[in-house]
């Protein structure tokens, strides 16, 4: 099985029969290890380098990757990994955490809103305006503490942020800004594993925050919010993959591919030299060459 069909199966662009519960967060594909996987890996990040630098050169499109999923389901790890080729100045990286009195005092599209990529760049949003479809879901009282207007925040709150981000969405991909959202499905019992990890090696006690374990006795609820937010928000125009989680090197793997994939379905070229910069080029060329 090919890299780009592993990748088809994991995406969703209608949210009609979509069910979390039909994912296996420990999905390889016809991957049997890690070594078995590195040629495709290796060759992926090369792609994207490529690929980048004609993204770049163009300046037409832009490429926004949003990544969502619960604690230790390798985020930070996959972000390195799939940018780890990539020229840094065409590159943006912006982690949102729990948002700021100064972006409380706006709607919840605006912090995210001026932190998308330019034209010619990839943006990764670690973490996104979707949080409001799912912590705040998950704990209502945050809803209470926005400021938005108690009359205009009812009983379809979660349809109309829905419908937003879908509007918002599909006014940036009519802009040129091509969108694909990773949510890294990982099991509960593997999460567990990689806490205890974060918890017994030293090197590991950095990444461990007790608020992680908080977050967890609210798996369920986490997961339904996720399938919503999925269904509701799955559309042609910004797929969401659900990318097993639990072999972190087939998550790079998926992830990777479907970088590649996006960027070779955009009419990437570098841009063409008209006759008078030709002519530009050749006087440059004379001049170097006859003096000294
Ligand atoms: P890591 O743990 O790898 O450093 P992280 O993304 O988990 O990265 P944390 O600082 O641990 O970062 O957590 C950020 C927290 O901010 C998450 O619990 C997230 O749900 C919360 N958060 C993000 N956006 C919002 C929001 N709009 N409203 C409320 N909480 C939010
Ligand atoms: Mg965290």
């Amino acid at each position: 099985m090919k890299a780009n069909k592993v990748a088809r199966t994991f995406c969703v662009e209608s949210g009609k029969h979509f069910r979390l519960k039909d994912c296996d967060p420990a999905a390889t594909g016809h991957w049997r290890s890690k070594d078995h996987a590195a040629e495709a890996l290796q060759q992926g990040i090369a792609r994207t380098a490529e690929l980048q630098d004609k993204l770049y050169a163009q300046n037409n499109w832009a490429l926004l990757l949003i990544f969502q999923a619960m604690d230790a389901a390798g985020k930070d790890g996959i972000i390195k990994h799939v940018m780890s080729g990539v020229n840094p100045q065409g590159c943006q990286v912006f982690s949102f955490k729990a948002p700021s009195e100064l972006e409380l005092q706006h709607d919840f599209l605006w912090r995210t809103t001026r932190c998308l990529p330019e034209r010619g760049h990839i943006g990764i949003f670690n973490r996104s305006y979707y949080e409001e479809v799912l912590v705040v879901r998950v704990h209502p009282e945050i809803l209470k503490s926005q400021r938005t207007p108690p009359s205009l925040v009812g009983k379809n709150v979660w349809e109309e942020r829905y419908e937003d981000i879908r509007s918002f969405e599909r006014h940036m991909a009519r802009s040129g800004t091509v969108i694909r959202k990773f949510f890294l499905h990982v099991s509960k019992k593997e999460q567990k594993r990689r806490f205890l990890a974060r918890l017994e090696e030293p090197e590991k006690n950095w990444k461990f925050s007790a608020a992680d374990i908080r977050e967890r006795a609210h798996w369920d609820d986490y997961q339904t919010a996720y399938e919503e937010m999925i269904s509701n928000t799955a559309t042609e125009y910004a797929p969401w993959y659900v990318v097993p989680a639990d072999n972190k090197w087939f998550t790079r793997l998926v992830v990777s591919t479907v970088v590649v994939e996006t960027l070779e379905s955009l009419d990437l070229a570098y841009p063409k030299v008209d006759d008078a910069k030709r002519k530009e080029l050749e006087a440059a060329k004379k001049i170097l060459i006859s003096k000294k």
